[in-house]
């Protein structure tokens, strides 16, 4: 029987869990990596996240708390974007295994996330058969499917059903991403296990309303929020549209928190639409805020809104209702599992800002629904606790290690 430790190598090319989040490219999946790696190492599991280099002032090697590391990995100039990643990953897997090499590192799995990372340890098992665990986070067809302008080259496609076809096992963050692994894809079902993200049920948690908003400067009006990287896939457009709808409110205000305030083209056109739409004394963009104050916004919100084309999972959601808040989410994607229409919150079927204002003004004007709504709503999402989630990971990674050993 086995006694030591499991020690793994989560490979995440290009999502370091030390960014700064709500940026264009860092969101969800770095929250993750960070959350995970800690969990596990709380766990007595040996948690090593490799990621590339993206700040000339980071150390190599930063402790991120017992036995869980992040390890960055020279490949490229430290400012390379995303999608120039591909042509470097042969240069990551060298400088990954030399690290691995002269520190005497041996992994019992890789935990790949996203498909860069998946590509990146299809490479390293080249030399070392060791069980593969493939995390997707978003599935390039899926985005394209949900949204039609979104681009994604038919190198992610064809990488994508290769890593499916190929790892070991793969971890679904809800059934509708299991069942587009299949559809799509073509993946083996009996390889996919559903494992939810987690939260972090004590950064987000129910706090004064009152107080919260006091620390954030907010008076007594009825507020809105919008939470994640600022880009058409999430939908901020019709959420505009939506409020525009609400004019009549005295006082409604909608604070959209992610990207940057200055020089983001997004954010530049999200306002340029609330000029035309007559709206900007109404919106305020807050900018990245930093996940501890972000509670401070979840609790200071009457209603978060998530009016995504697409998410795998959909953290945001999540964390709302952690700290009570109700949501009112497009019913797609991931959202359909956290988000249960009527009990904590709505789902909305169609992509009309008619719709989502309806269910915002069903709510705001029912301070007793909406107070019921937010009642329900961290018990809702109990199961997602981090240590809940953890647990599941490290069953799966134990079974893996005790077949291949
Ligand atoms: N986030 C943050 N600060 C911001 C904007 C976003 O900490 O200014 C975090 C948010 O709390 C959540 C993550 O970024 O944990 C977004 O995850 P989600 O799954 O909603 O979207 P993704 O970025 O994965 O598409």
């Amino acid at each position: 029987m086995r006694t030591e430790p499991l020690s793994i190598a989560l490979v995440s090319v290009h999502g370091c869990p030390l960014a700064r989040l709500g940026e264009r490219d860092t969101g969800g999946m770095n929250v993750y990596l960070l959350q995970l790696a800690k969990e596990l190492g709380e766990k007595g599991i040996r948690a090593d996240v490799f990621t590339r280099y993206h700040d000339p002032k980071d150390p190599q090697v930063v402790e991120l708390g017992p036995n869980a590391r992040v390890i960055h990995i020279e490949a490229g100039s430290w400012h390379e974007a995303k999608n120039d990643i591909y042509p470097l990953l042969p240069e990551f897997v060298d400088n990954m295994v030399r690290f691995q090499e002269s520190n005497g590192l041996d992994y019992d799995l890789y935990h790949s996330h996203y498909w860069l990372s998946g590509q990146a340890v299809s490479m390293l098992n080249g030399d070392y058969a060791i069980p593969h665990v493939a995390s997707f986070h978003t599935l390039g067809e899926a985005k394209v499917r949900a949204r039609p302008a979104e681009i994604e080259s038919d190198l992610r496609i064809r990488s994508e059903r290769a890593i499916l076809n190929q790892a070991d096992q793969i971890v679904a963050v809800s059934e509708h991403e299991r069942l587009n692994m299949i559809d799509y894809y073509d993946a083996p079902p009996d390889k996919i296990r559903v494992i939810p993200c987690g939260v972090d049920m004590d950064t987000f948690r129910p706090l004064d309303k009152g107080e919260s908003r006091r620390e954030l400067g907010i008076g007594d009006s009825k507020v809105l929020l919008f939470v994640g990287r600022v880009q058409p896939l999430k939908g901020p457009e019709l959420l505009l549209r939506a409020v525009a709808n609400l004019k009549k409110r005295e006082g409604l205000r909608l604070l959209i928190v992610g990207g940057d305030e200055e020089g983001d083209a997004e954010i530049n056109k999200l306002r340029k639409l609330a000029q035309e739409l007559d709206i900007t004394r109404m919106v305020s963009f807050e900018g990245v805020v930093q996940q501890k104050r972000l509670s401070l916004y979840y609790n200071a919100a009457d209603v978060c809104i998530v009016p995504s084309y697409y998410e795998s999972f959909g953290l945001v959601a999540a964390e709302a209702l952690a700290c009570g808040t109700p949501v009112i989410a497009a019913r797609v994607g991931g959202l359909r599992e956290t988000v249960t229409d009527g009990v904590n919150g709505y789902l909305i079927p169609s992509r009309s800002p008619e719709a989502f204002a309806e269910r915002i003004d069903l709510l705001l004007d029912n301070d007793y629904l909406c107070n019921a709504l937010g009642a329900r709503a961290r018990t809702s999402v109990q199961r997602l606790d981090w240590p809940i989630v953890a647990d599941q990971i490290a069953t799966l990674y134990g079974s893996l290690a005790l077949a291949s050993s």
